[in-house]
């Protein structure tokens, strides 16, 4: 027979261990299925664990290291009796009550878990060049955002890869701290909409390397420059940078939900607004999985806790009913 639960928490960034304070409180002795490591950008603890420092999320007047804070995160969670496993969940089933979870292998008959609530954290993804040393480099001057790391650059020459509406979003920040901000795309025009685009050229400090892709990360323990191709020639040169911005994209972890959650059109999970109930009754999600606009760990965090006070709500009248 699986193990029933009464609240299962599917991800471990910030939205799913507030998620777990919360409902520990509440004595709902939640489970935490917190994910394991796979690739860059794929860790329990979430995108927080590839990041050096932290100076913005409050509390902490000094900052504090992405992997410390997670860790801090985890231990107020058990404290208050949240129970972890480190595997992934490869497969759910959310047709009927209690909701079926799988971890392991998704074909087994019997599910591993059955929970009376689900509350999805799984994150997003930031996607990535996949080039050598990548991992190695992330949060020493290779990043996925700006607003966490754009101040450790202050007058240094920085780069952004990308030529959407978030490389120039990242860009118009970074121009703030860098002494030049050059933005490197493979296209000679930019997707970014067209007061995006008005704005990054009307700013002295962005440039622009046009037709051009990065190819290989110059540094063994901090990025200190990048190798460049011109996409037309296929001249390869080196390009001085002290700090690297990746803005080509974000997915959300929302695999083992399609077909069951509402996505919208960019995939991220559909939210009853101002809420975090999702289509399916019993059934909520935070942080960047449903968020594409702030992305934050303190964002995230505050979502956490809707969705265990939503949760918490719902199971109550599960049981006066
Ligand atoms: P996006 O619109 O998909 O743009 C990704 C950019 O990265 C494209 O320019 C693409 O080049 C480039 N790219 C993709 N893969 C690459 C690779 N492997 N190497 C080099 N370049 C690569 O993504 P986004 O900018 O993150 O935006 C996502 C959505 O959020 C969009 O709908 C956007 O409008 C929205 N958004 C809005 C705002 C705002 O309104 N303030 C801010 C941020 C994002 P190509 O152009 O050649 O395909």
């Amino acid at each position: 027979m699986p193990d029933r639960k009464e609240i299962i928490i599917v991800g471990s960034g910030p939205a799913g261990l507030t998620a777990a304070i919360y409902t520990a409180r509440a004595n709902l002795q939640p489970l935490v299925i917190e994910g394991e490591p796979s690739s860059t950008s794929d860790q329990p603890g979430g995108q927080l664990m590839l990041t050096t420092e932290v100076e913005n999320y409050p509390g902490f007047p000094e900052g504090i290291m992405g992997p410390e804070l997670m860790a801090n995160f985890r231990a107020q969670a058990e404290r208050f009796g949240a129970e972890f496993i480190t595997k992934k969940v490869t497969k759910v089933d959310l047709s009927s009550s209690p909701f079926k979870v799988w971890v392991g292998d998704p074909n087994a008959e019997s599910p591993t878990f059955l929970s009376d609530s689900l509350i999805v954290s799984t994150g997003a993804k930031a996607l990535m060049l996949d080039l050598p040393n990548e991992i190695n480099l992330v949060g020493h001057g290779l990043s996925t955002c700006a607003t966490c790391d754009g101040f450790f650059f202050r007058d240094q020459e920085i780069a952004v890869v990308g030529g959407g509406d978030s490389a120039v979003e990242e860009a118009m920040f970074l121009s703030r701290f860098g002494s030049k901000v050059t933005i490197i795309h493979r296209r000679d025009e930019l997707r970014a909409s067209k007061i995006m685009q008005d704005r990054a050229f009307a700013n002295p400090k962005i440039d622009f390397l046009w037709n051009h892709e990065v190819v290989e990360y110059i540094g063994e323990t901090k990025l200190e420059g990048v190798k460049v191709r011109n996409v037309l020639n296929n001249e390869v040169h080196d390009f001085n940078v002290s700090g690297l911005f990746v803005a080509i994209g974000h997915i959300p972890n929302t695999d083992i939900f399609e077909g069951q959650l509402d996505l919208l059109n960019n995939g991220y999970i559909k939210t009853v607004s101002d809420t975090s109930e999702t289509n399916i009754d019993g059934v909520f999600a935070c942080g960047d999985v449903q968020d594409f606009t702030y992305r934050q760990a303190i964002t995230a965090a505050g979502s956490g806790c809707m969705a265990a006070i939503d949760a918490e709500r719902w199971l109550e009248e599960q049981h006066s009913q």
